[in-house]
């Protein structure tokens, strides 16, 4: 059995110790200050003997680590090396979880926790639906108001029957045994937790949240940075909205609104350019040709399913159509059966470039970058000859 010296000191990363057993490259020592990770925390990195720790976790009572070649015997006496700024990034970030999620929770007060993740890399809680923006502000403010009073960050053990056991948040159907292992900060939050964590609120510097997305069925991930990456982090995203601000033309404060308008008006304009696209393609006279009625016309809409819909209606009334819109698309409709459609857009694909296919009556194309006129003209001279 390991002792779990980081549970004694969390602040120790020195320390030497006995190898008890060697399974390949997992090294398992009398003692350790290696955590091997849990309640979302990532585990431990560093050095044993001179030789890279990387990875730490735990097995049954022991605690292995991962030393890739390693060539220790059982009895061998090394000298051990957590990475402590990797270490101490965790801790941190594990105890501004906790003081996040409670302010998250003073803000929507039915919240619950589903999961939490705390690596060098990403840092984010998962709870267990969508809030909104303004709880997020509220939550931060507080959040760092907590980091600035510099709470004390203590760790107890409670009976599970402990009538203060009331006050934790804990699930205590997810643990086992009796001991459950507590954590406070200062009077503002009472956790269940056998992660590391800091000793002052101060040690977090400052907590900024980032990123706020779906996590699926789970709910909602809230990302979040500490410390100095807090701050490098809110300086990104302010540049980010400077730049909106500039491509928009609007002040700061009016950002949001000013988006907002144009997404409504550019949503009403599309919807306006579909209307009138189906109106021109209605009215469109055809031409007759080989006793047959040809229409062909370019579409100002990047609605495929507009044109593929007065296309269909076309061929229907036995009438050919060639209709060209957005971004080189090309729809072909035949009603008469001397125009394949597929015939008609793979010639103009050899001619001009690009691709189509689908059936004799109704094929799609698409030939990026060519001129539009151009790819009308020569499905329209195509269909044409068929006809003739
Ligand atoms: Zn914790």
């Amino acid at each position: 059995m390991t002792e779990e010296l980081f549970r004694q000191d969390g602040y120790a990363s020195e320390f030497e110790s006995i190898v008890t057993a060697v399974d390949g490259d997992w090294v398992t020592l009398e003692g350790t200050f290696f955590y091997p990770g849990g309640g979302g925390q990532a585990c431990d990195t560093g050095s044993i003997g001179g030789a890279k720790v990387t990875e730490t976790r735990r097995s049954g009572d022991d605690i292995q680590h991962r030393v890739p070649g390693n060539e220790f015997a059982v009895g061998d006496k090394l000298w051990c090396s957590v990475d402590w700024d990797r270490r101490y990034d965790l801790m941190r970030g594990h105890t501004a979880e906790h003081i996040l999620f409670n302010s998250l929770q003073r803000q929507v007060p039915e919240l619950g926790i589903v999961k939490i993740f705390i690596s060098p890399e990403s840092k984010y809680v998962i709870v267990d639906r969508d809030i909104p923006l303004e709880a997020v502000r509220g939550a931060v403010a507080f959040a760092n108001s907590v980091i600035d009073d510099n709470l004390p960050v203590t760790r107890s053990v409670m009976e599970r029957d402990d009538p203060e056991m009331e006050r934790v948040r804990v699930h205590l159907e997810r643990i086992e045994g009796d001991e459950i292992s507590v954590v406070e900060i200062g009077d503002v939050d009472i956790a269940a937790c056998s992660g590391i964590h800091v000793m002052e609120t101060g040690e977090v510097g400052a907590l900024f949240v980032d990123r706020k997305v779906s996590a699926g069925k789970d709910g909602t991930a809230i990302h979040f940075r500490i410390g100095e990456d807090a701050r490098k982090a809110a300086n990104e995203l302010a540049m980010t909205c400077m730049e909106v601000t500039e491509v928009l033309g609007s002040k700061p404060e009016d950002v949001v609104r000013t988006a907002a308008n144009m997404r409504a008006e550019l949503e009403g304009s599309r919807s306006m350019l579909k209307e009138a696209a189906a109106r021109l393609m209605e009215s469109q006279e055809p031409e007759s040709v080989g006793g047959a009625m040809l229409y062909a016309m370019t579409v100002p809409t990047a609605d495929r399913k507009i044109v593929s819909d007065a296309a269909e209606k076309r061929r229907a009334e036995g009438a050919v159509c060639v209709y060209v819109f957005a971004g080189g698309s090309a729809v072909v409709a035949s009603g008469d059966p001397r125009v394949d459609c597929r015939e008609v857009l793979s010639a103009a694909a050899s001619e001009l470039g690009g691709r189509g296919g689908g059936k004799p009556g109704f094929a799609q194309g698409g030939f990026p970058g060519v001129d539009q006129d151009r790819i009308l003209e020569c499905l329209r001279s195509r269909a044409s000859a068929l006809l003739k």
